[in-house]
């Protein structure tokens, strides 16, 4: 059955943090009407079948859509995070965004929601209801898709589990009906964090978790992307520190090494060489309680979990009926094949900055509504490699420290930085005066490292 066709300027296909926050900028800075599909119910995306623990991994005051705040501004008072930006739970972000949908973009008049409507690869809009197939007839496809994350919910594990164990997803751990003799956690990501952390507030003794570590990571310091008052400081240095170790460093090895001494990168355990880096972020606290697990198993990933002995790569470890496995093998992080942002009768959304999609979403929807022409756009926005190990971020910092060039020299995209809530460094940055002595300092060291920084990339990337 064929219906009438769905008509709009945009057509957003998925309405995950990256479509909303796209939706939102481009509602603000045009008079476009945009049709929103998403196979699911409600927008949100992945975030709706998150384990029920999640909270973001970055503070809520720069998560979300640009033109509504995401949280109360406040700080956590208990928890790992306890006297930090606080973190909304993943109820939170999905509330939030149907608040986002109800009472700002459908209210507008130029915006529709079709929910639990596939986009198909022949360009219609199947009901995953009624089955009924509506063609489209829009300016342009919106992929808000790219970076959709793979999550244990939804991506069941990539190795064979033999019959008469206990093995969950993450999102099951709260649902345990009795307790493990032993809790092996699979996988070492955010994820896989997030589970030993929960575990050990739960009361779990940190000798009856295992932990399997195919690789190890490094990670952020949560305590440097702080939004509170006399905390820039704290990121300037942070910003300042990442280039001076580029330019100081001699190897890719010693870029992150050099990134630790200075306080800018932590790891797990000191004697074992991160192979990992895709923006985890944690506290002290949290990496204090994760070295308590002393159970850690460096065989790289599961191949299969047999009745009585768990197969890796490297080698085997034994399990039994008693011991709860869990799994947080899904890799959040995709790794979609580049594509120009702004293609003809298409526009693929892209993370334009390291680890925020949300705000390069919001940027490109500012530049789509403020510029018409692709190449001009396309030459503001281009998009990153997104990181997975210690040279894919330099990869990422050699692409995104010029943009930050560009974007600095751009009258227009200056000053949407400026007043963006989802950048975390430059609406403050535009209020500091002449009596900031440190911050301006910190600004001057970031400013005079940056040029010498890309020029070093280059030379490190060549002979990694
Ligand atoms: C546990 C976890 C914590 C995270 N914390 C942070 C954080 O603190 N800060 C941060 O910046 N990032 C964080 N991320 C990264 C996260 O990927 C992004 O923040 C963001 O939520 C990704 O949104 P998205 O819109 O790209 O993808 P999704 O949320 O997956 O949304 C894509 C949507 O597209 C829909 N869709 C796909 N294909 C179709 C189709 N053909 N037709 C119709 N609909 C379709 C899907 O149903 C989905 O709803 C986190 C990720 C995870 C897994």
């Amino acid at each position: 059955m064929t219906e009438t066709p769905i008509q709009a300027d945009y057509l957003v296909v998925g309405a995950g943090a990256a479509g909303m926050a796209f939706a939102d900028q481009l509602l603000t800075d045009s008079a476009a009407t945009i049709a929103i599909v998403d196979r699911r119910h409600r927008p949100g995306g992945h975030w709706n079948d998150a384990y029920p623990f999640v909270r973001l991994h970055q503070p809520s005051s720069n998560y979300g859509v640009n033109s509504r705040q995401l949280g109360s501004g406040g700080k956590d008072t208990a928890g790992f995070n306890a006297g930090l930006d606080e973190l909304a739970s993943g109820a939170e972000v999905v509330s939030y965004f149907e608040n986002v949908l109800q009472q700002r973009l459908l209210p507008s008049g130029r915006v529709r929601f079709f929910p639990m409507s596939e986009y198909t690869e022949d360009g219609m809009v199947e009901s995953r209801l009624s089955g009924a197939r509506r063609p489209v007839s829009v300016g342009k496809v919106v992929d808000a898709t790219c970076y959709s994350p793979k999550i244990p919910a939804t991506n069941p594990p990539q190795y064979a589990v033999a019959d008469g164990l206990i093995f969950a997803p993450i999102n099951d751990l709260p649902r345990l009906a009795r307790p493990g003799a032993s809790y092996t956690v699979i996988g070492a990501g955010k994820t896989g964090m997030d589970a030993c952390l929960w575990l050990l507030q739960n009361g779990a003794e940190a000798d009856r978790i295992r932990w399997i570590v195919p690789r190890d990571s490094w990670m952020l310091d949560r305590a440097n992307f702080q939004t509170g008052p006399g905390t820039l400081v704290t990121t300037l240095r942070y910003l300042a520190d990442e280039v001076e170790a580029i330019v100081e460093a001699d190897s890719v090895d010693d870029v992150f090494l050099r990134l630790e001494a200075k306080g800018a990168l932590l790891r797990l355990d000191p004697a074992v060489t991160p192979r990992l880096h895709h923006c985890a972020t944690v506290t002290r606290g949290e990496l204090a309680a994760l070295r308590q697990i002393a159970k850690i198993v460096r065989l790289g990933r599961v191949q299969r979990i047999e009745r009585d002995r768990i197969v890796l790569d490297h080698g085997e470890v034994p399990t039994d009926d008693a011991t709860i496995h869990i799994d947080c093998s899904a890799s959040a992080i995709v790794h979609p094949e580049k594509r120009p942002v702004f293609e003809p009768g298409r526009i693929n959304l892209q993370c334009l900055r390291l680890c925020q999609p949300v705000f390069s979403a919001a940027l490109i929807g500012h530049v789509e509504a403020a510029n018409a022409d692709d190449g001009q756009k396309n030459a503001l926005c281009q998009p990153m490699d997104y990181p997975s190990d210690p040279l894919g971020w330099l990869r990422m910092m050699s692409q995104e420290l010029p943009a930050r060039i560009r974007w600095a020299q751009h009258p227009d995209i200056a000053a949407f930085n400026a007043a963006c809530r989802l950048d975390s460094v430059a609406p403050r940055a535009a209020q500091l005066q002449p009596g900031d002595t440190a911050e301006l300092a910190e600004i001057d060291r970031l400013e005079a490292n940056i040029g010498p920084a890309i020029e070093k990339l280059q030379i490190l990337l060549a002979t990694a």
